[in-house]
């Protein structure tokens, strides 16, 4: 946990997409949603409803930060921190653990508070992801991988803050084009 903010501001949300349990959940859950509902996995929310979605997850964090500033100053109780705040964050984190079945890395899209802090890194990180254009061959293998939806073969340098680091777009370019620079 550390080692994640420095290794964050270097090379982005690692710790998203390579250590997270929450992330290995909706891994080994989405990989059951993609058996049983084949090519309909991930059609369950078009892509006019992705992109504004994106931002709730802020939402998710801004709602935790004020509740806990409102705790600090004694404007909300230990009955209301538990009961609306820590349980309502903890059902949102379960259902949207379980949306992974239908949606690949839904609770990392669109719900997950640590994600929408770590995901600002992207706008900061040192090494990027750079696509060299004279050896693409615009395959869209690298769209077609990213969990989260990053059109990555239309971008020279992947700043994105939806980025999680996980690297399946640069392992999975058969030309190479992608690389850590
Ligand atoms: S996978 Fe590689 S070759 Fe294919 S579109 Fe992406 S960057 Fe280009
Ligand atoms: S596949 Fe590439 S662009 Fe998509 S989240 Fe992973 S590292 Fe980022």
């Amino acid at each position: 946990m550390l080692l994640s903010v420095p290794v964050a501001l270097l090379f982005g949300p690692v710790y998203c997409g390579w250590v997270c349990p929450r992330g290995m959940f909706q891994n080994i859950i989405g990989s059951m949603g993609k058996r049983v509902l084949g090519k309909r996995y991930n059609k369950l929310i078009p892509k006019r409803i992705h992109k504004p979605l994106l931002y709730f997850r802020y939402g998710v964090l801004l709602f935790l930060l004020t509740a806990l500033v409102m705790y600090e100053f004694q404007l909300i109780d230990d009955t209301i921190m538990e009961s609306v705040v820590i349980d309502g964050l903890l059902l949102i984190m379960v259902v949207s653990i379980l949306l992974s079945f239908f949606v690949d890395r839904a609770a990392c899209k669109y719900f997950c508070k640590e994600g929408a802090a770590a995901s600002l890194t992207n706008l900061v990180k040192i090494r990027k992801i750079k696509r060299d254009d004279s050896l693409c061959n615009s395959c869209g293998i690298c769209d077609r991988v990213c969990p989260m939806w990053i059109d990555v073969s239309k971008k020279d340098v992947v700043r994105d803050t939806a980025c999680i680091s996980c690297m399946k777009c640069v392992q999975k370019c058969p030309v190479d084009a992608l690389r850590v620079e």
